[in-house]
């Protein structure tokens, strides 16, 4: 492995010592170091020669360097990426006491693994890399996971930037079991004693929404006896929570056929003789922006609404647009909801804001005509640690959403939380 020298500039290299994990391309300064490859070392050092870090050099990603370590140097070998793997699990050691078999075990730069993430479902792991600069150390990190997590199986994702380098790189590809017997069937798993399954081959990040498991876990305790519209419901994590906590009714709504089913299985797996719940689960397949207009043009309302959508800016040139649509969504949602229910909006957008997201929401429900009281804001769940700015992209607020102002007296909620 190569060792390559890295200079950044006197701002760059302050807010590095603070423990800022990137360095961008364009972020590098002097030479650019000529024959790099995915996996050689970067070291930075300050302008008076002291090392200040290393990390995994990636000349096919945008963010170049990718920080491992910090203020004094150390190898980086098997033993390094064991302690990080040991501390990590256990972290997260008082999971599986709950219920819970599914959870994010390495939540990339922030458990010490940069670019990597590794989320287990029960007896099978699920790795995903960002970066092709894991490649050569892959097999080392296998032999420590192998020996810290408990699991029969792990299998390879690789994200839409780093799938062709590394498939390029010749031993690695997109879906690879890397130990452990082939994926013939979904993968069963366990939250807060619920039952889920999971595709991880196919399925978007690793298989399953992980980071919402403490928002589903919040809505079933507010379910009992409510009306629930589960908007971009995906594989129907919050509508299982839902059902529950003793709701009356789920509708889902979603354009993915393939996660409405398994959606309908997981509900089966988990409320196998409950007929009465089962007439009251209906499924919208289609886009939630013409679904929600037309249930409005219907006059259908609800007791609690849940709008968790896909990122709408992953790119910067994205953002005006996201925002509009986040406001739309809260409008639609806010005129669904009957008074005195709750609204539940999220968003994993990088490039917006909470505030900004707040903003819209608020905006949004001011257009529907409607009044808000905020319960509260959330983030991820306590498996999805954050330790710099960036890696920030869950939030969530609950609002109790009222045809009338907040604390006047006129009027009467038909719904209370
Ligand atoms: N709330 C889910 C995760 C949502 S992921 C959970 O807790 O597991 C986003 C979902 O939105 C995906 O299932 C995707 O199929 C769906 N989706 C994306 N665009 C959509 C659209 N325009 N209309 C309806 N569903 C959409």
């Amino acid at each position: 492995m190569k060792i390559i020298k890295i200079q950044v500039s006197k701002t760059l290299q302050a807010k590095i010592q603070k423990g800022h994990p990137w360095v961008f391309d364009y972020q590098i300064q002097g030479q650019t170091p000529a024959e790099g490859h995915p996996g050689d070392l970067g070291i930075i050092y300050s302008s008076k020669n002291k090392f200040l870090a290393i990390g995994f050099y990636d000349p096919f990603s945008d963010i170049r360097l990718r920080i491992l370590q910090w203020g004094q140097p150390l190898a980086i070998d098997a033993g390094f990426f064991k302690d990080r793997l040991q501390k990590a699990v256990a972290i997260r050691s008082s999971l599986q006491k709950q219920g819970t078999s599914g959870y994010r075990v390495i939540n990339g730069e922030n458990d010490g693994f940069p670019g990597m993430v590794l989320d287990r479902y029960e007896d099978t792991a699920v790795l995903k890399l960002y970066t092709a600069a894991w490649v050569p150390y892959l097999d080392e990190f296998l032999d420590s996971l192998a020996n810290v997590l408990p699991v029969q199986r792990c299998v390879l994702r690789l994200s839409r930037n780093c799938r062709q380098t590394v498939e390029e790189l010749g031993s690695f590809r997109e879906g690879q079991v890397l130990f452990g017997p082939p994926v013939d069937s979904p993968v069963c798993f366990r939250e807060n004693g619920l039952f889920f399954e999971v595709d991880v081959l196919e399925g978007q990040k690793t298989g399953f929404f992980l980071d919402q498991r403490e928002n589903r876990q919040r809505i079933r305790s507010l379910a009992k006896n409510k009306s629930v519209l589960n908007v971009f419901s995906y594989t129907g994590g919050f509508s299982v929570y839902a059902f529950a906590g003793g709701c009356d009714s789920v509708w889902e709504i979603d354009s993915s056929p393939q996660a409405l089913k398994t959606s309908q299985e997981i509900f089966s797996l988990n409320f196998l003789e409950t007929r009465k719940e089962s007439e009251n689960f209906q499924q919208i397949e289609g886009d939630a922006f013409n679904a929600l207009k037309q249930l409005q043009d219907r006059k259908v309302s609800f007791d609690i609404v849940i709008l968790d959508p896909p990122a709408f800016a992953v790119k910067k040139k994205q953002k005006t647009n996201a925002l509009a649509t986040y406001r739309r969504l809260a409008q639609s949602g806010a005129s669904l909801t009957r008074p005195g229910g709750l609204l539940f909006a999220a968003s994993c957008s990088r490039q917006v804001s909470a505030e900004e997201f707040f903003r819209e929401v608020f905006s949004g429900i001011q257009a529907a005509g409607k009044y808000h009281d905020e319960i509260e804001r959330t983030g991820h769940a306590a498996d999805h640690p954050v330790t710099f700015k960036e890696a920030e992209y869950l939030k969530g607020i609950y609002l109790k959403i009222s045809g009338k102002r907040p604390n006047s007296k006129s009027g009467r909620d038909t719904t209370t939380f």
